[in-house]
């Protein structure tokens, strides 16, 4: 049995996709060549990257308004390539409003600031990333370019549980860590970005699901392989994509509407979570600090009552095949991430291993 991999990101695959990889290394479909070694200007990579992109969209229900991009540069990369995109739309002279809920809305909105006007509409900075500020409290800019939401604060363990009305200004958000988690109504919202490592495959290739009329407004500064329009017209293949990251999220794809799509990937993800949190709660030898409706269903932050052991724990639970539980740098302590690829079963183990720590450690050191 492989181990259980809770890491953040580069993050577990489902098994199936890696044995599938594996049979196709060497051979893809009977053509002689790796699907690696294929050109992205030929009939076979078209195919892959064609049915990658409609799987998705039918897995998401993306709506014909919208258009999904592959690109490159991470989520990161997009905290540039957005505002480029798209202050020059704004009549309020580039203002751009951030929801602040962590670190990645921290580096979006520093990065957004070289290219237009960051205005802070709503923060919890000042109590700790614990919880995502109600919309009633948000200040936001008449005419604003767009509002920036990171949905999933993958640090710091909180999550948006709500879409949030932003009228005529175009919502953004950060999906990196929760896009294929849970339904998303795409009306909603003009734009859905995310990483690939967290739940959708391997680190290379971003996704961008963005709304018609957001295409072809960039500022002239804007490189051409980051202007939207350039991408769109080219089928996301304006220059070489990443093509064996963007087969192995087409497998991932596969993988889940063989699984029953977001609805089933929601419904495992909730019972992932609950067993956690529900432990968590109930001991006194461990502790989440994030606001209860606010705690996030893919990334648990959790903190041991005495961090002397946390060297301890952190080796016995690799001995027991649970791996990278290791808090971010950031925040210290603990982190169990529980994307889609992590069976119930890991979560069951993980819980398993805490009690089983808690019984042999927890009543000697609790002060
Ligand atoms: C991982 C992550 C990022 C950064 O992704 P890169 O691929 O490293 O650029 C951004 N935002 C969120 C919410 C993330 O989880």
């Amino acid at each position: 049995m492989r181990p259980y991999n809770f890491s953040a990101g580069p993050a577990m695959m489902p098994e199936e996709v890696l044995v599938q990889a594996a049979v196709e290394m060497q051979d893809w479909h009977g053509c002689g060549m790796s699907a690696m070694e294929l050109s992205h200007r030929g009939r076979q990579f078209g195919t892959i990257i064609r049915q990658a992109r409609d799987d998705l969209r039918e897995l998401l229900e993306v709506p014909p308004t919208h258009r999904i991009l592959f690109m490159q540069g991470g989520a990161t990369a997009m905290n540039a390539i957005i505002p480029m995109n798209l202050v020059g739309r704004s009549c309020a002279e580039g203002v751009i409003d951030f929801v602040h809920t962590g670190v990645w809305s921290g580096k979006s909105l520093r990065e957004a600031g070289k290219y237009g006007v960051v205005h802070i509409a709503a923060s919890s900075e000042s109590r700790g990333f614990h919880d995502v500020p109600p919309r009633d409290v948000w200040q936001l800019t008449e005419r604003a370019a767009y509002v920036h939401v990171c949905s999933n604060e993958t640090i710091n363990g909180n999550q948006f549980g709500f879409v949030p009305d932003t009228k005529d200004v175009p919502l953004v958000a950060d999906m990196s860590s929760d896009i294929l988690s849970r339904p998303v109504d795409f009306s909603r919202y003009a734009l859905v970005f995310a990483s690939a490592q967290k739940n959708l495959g391997p680190a290379g290739v971003t996704v961008l699901i963005v709304r018609e009329d957001l295409i072809g407004h960039a500022l002239p500064c804007c490189p051409s392989v980051f202007d939207w329009q350039n991408v769109a017209d080219h089928d996301s293949m304006f220059n070489t994509p990443p093509t064996y990251a963007i087969y192995l999220c087409g497998l991932v794809f596969k993988w889940l509407k063989k699984q029953g799509g977001v609805a089933r990937m929601e419904q495992d993800s909730i019972e992932k979570s609950s067993l956690l949190y529900d432990f968590i709660d109930r001991s006194a030898f461990y502790r989440n600090d994030v606001k209860v409706d606010c705690r996030s269903r893919m990334n648990v932050p959790f903190f041991l009552a005495n961090e002397a052991l946390n060297d301890v724990f952190l080796a016995e639970a690799e001995k027991h095949g649970l791996l990278q539980l290791k808090g971010h740098r950031l925040t210290g302590g603990m982190r169990a991430s529980l994307y889609n690829a992590m069976p119930i079963e890991g979560a069951r183990a993980l819980v398993a291993f805490m009690r089983g720590f808690e019984n042999r450690y927890g009543r000697l050191s609790v002060v």
